[in-house]
């Protein structure tokens, strides 16, 4: 549906992610009318596929916690089957140059004393942090006046250590140390499970993908909203009249009751709203500024690093990739490498130059044999052209304590939802799915309540 109209409906939902879909699913299984509207022309959000070598792989969001109980909700709905990231054989760790194959997982290397010491000493702060209100704490503005970065000064953590710290921020936040709030990523570690549960793969964050990629979950579900679905229309403006809401696309004019912006925090403030928001809201926008984060697939005939007894997990500080995973179908091929790829030292290039500095380093990890790839591809989130960033905001010093208590607060008739806005694995699909769930719940009493 995408001709041009003035429409009239119960609820808009803003955003046609896992959060925005969940919620217009909910609403309208409840019996309301209800109507996405999504600025890309394509719907999912953070969740996106691209394929390399005939295979479709994820460029967004692709593990699935064995707690990450919406998701598997979801994937049992719609019979989407689950794969174990594979993780047999040593990992290959890289830290100035010089290559290492390691015992285990090379993602969390708790032999080496330093970064344990510092990991435990943040464990110990987490555990004591509550993810609700979490700046009701009595140290919150303690812990909210410095970054990372500062903290790990004050501890005297050693380059290696903090080179680790770094390669957790980039792939958690899309930035690095010294951008994000030490507050914030406590509360963030507390809320996806504790830092050894983050960088486990087998009973930790990383265990499973879904089989022929996440966007099945998304493509499923809009499939059950047939015409209620516009794509290409970014919502330009909202404004209130007394009891009714208008919501503005440069093609379309909808009315509605409700509308429950799913945007993340900071593209919230490219919507106009009428009468303006509460000031807050817009500083609380300025400062959930998305990361940068980018990925690489790089396809071989066979996951050669198999025979030689590694999982193709990788580790490494170098300037561009610092994170591989086997992502291949299957052992006997194509064998397919993700490559996270830090932002900085990547997404300023073309193609030609980003493909040959990721080469090299496969190179370096996996020896010659990475030569020979049969085919490339990569997305840059911080590129993206619509809502560019991801996969989490990079919430710096005194924003939590400032701004977080106003995270989902609804304004009038708006309701928020999205990832960001949930108490309980937020930063990942499973929060996606349960603030679209916490969303469409308060607009669905407040249509019985008749108002
Ligand atoms: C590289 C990467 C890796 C990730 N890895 C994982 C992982 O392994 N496991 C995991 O669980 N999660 C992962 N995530 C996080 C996960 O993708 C997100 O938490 C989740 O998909 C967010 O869903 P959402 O619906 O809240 O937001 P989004 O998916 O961002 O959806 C919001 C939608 O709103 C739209 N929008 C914005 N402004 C407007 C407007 N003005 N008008 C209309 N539409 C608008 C956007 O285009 C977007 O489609 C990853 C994310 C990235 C980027």
């Amino acid at each position: 549906m995408n001709s041009a109209s003035t429409r009239s409906t119960d609820v808009v939902v803003v955003g046609a992610g896992l959060a925005g879909l969940t919620a217009a699913d909910q609403l309208a299984q409840a019996g309301h009318d209800v109507i996405v509207v999504e600025g890309r022309d394509r719907i999912g959000g953070r969740i996106h596929t691209v394929e390399v070598a005939g295979v479709a792989v994820d460029a967004g969001a692709t593990w699935v916690a064995p707690h990450h109980e919406a998701v598997r909700d979801l994937a049992r709905r719609f019979d989407c089957e689950f794969v174990p990231q594979f993780h047999q054989g040593k990992g290959v760790m890289s830290f100035g140059g010089k290559r290492k194959i390691e015992s285990a997982t090379a993602m969390a290397p708790w032999g080496m004393l330093d970064i344990t010491r510092i990991l435990n000493d943040l464990q110990k702060m987490v555990d004591d942090l509550p993810v609700s209100y979490p700046w009701e704490h009595p140290r919150a503005a303690h812990l909210d006046s410095m970054s990372l970065g500062e903290w790990l000064t004050s501890k005297h953590a050693l380059k290696d250590t903090r080179k680790f710290l770094t390669m957790f921020s980039l792939v958690q936040w899309g930035a690095p140390v010294s951008d994000v709030s030490l507050f914030n990523a406590l509360r963030y570690i507390k809320n996806l499970g504790g830092i050894e549960f983050m960088l486990t793969v087998e009973g930790g964050d990383q265990q499973d993908r879904v089989l022929g990629t996440t966007h099945k979950l998304v493509s499923r579900l809009a499939d059950t909203l047939e015409d209620s679905l516009l794509v290409g229309s970014p919502v330009e403006r909202i404004t209130t009249l007394k009891d009714r809401l208008t919501v503005e696309t440069g093609k379309d004019t909808i009315e509605a009751r409700y509308v429950i912006v799913t945007a993340s925090p900071t593209h919230r403030s490219t919507i106009e709203f009428t009468p303006a928001l509460p000031q807050r809201h817009y500083g609380l926008s300025r400062s959930w500024r998305l990361g940068a984060l980018s990925k690489a697939f790089v396809a071989y005939d066979r996951p050669f690093w198999r025979d030689e007894g590694l999982s193709g997990e990788g580790m490494s500080d170098d300037e561009t990739v610092f994170l591989t995973f086997d992502v291949s179908p299957d052992a006997d091929g194509p064998g397919i490498l993700m490559v996270f790829c830090d932002a900085r030292g990547f997404d300023a290039y073309d193609e030609a130059e980003r493909r040959s500095r990721v080469m090299k380093h496969l190179i370096h990890l996996y020896g010659e044999p990475a030569r020979r790839a049969i085919d490339y591809t990569d997305f840059s989130w911080g590129n993206d052209s619509f809502a560019p960033g991801g996969p989490n905001p990079a919430v710096g010093p005194k924003a939590w304590t400032t701004f977080g208590p106003f995270l989902r607060e609804p304004v009038g008739r708006v309701h928020w939802a999205g990832s960001e806005t949930a108490d309980e694995t937020s930063g990942s699909m499973n929060g996606a799915i349960l603030s679209g769930r916490r969303a469409a719940t308060e607009v669905a009493d407040r249509l019985y309540a008749g108002q």
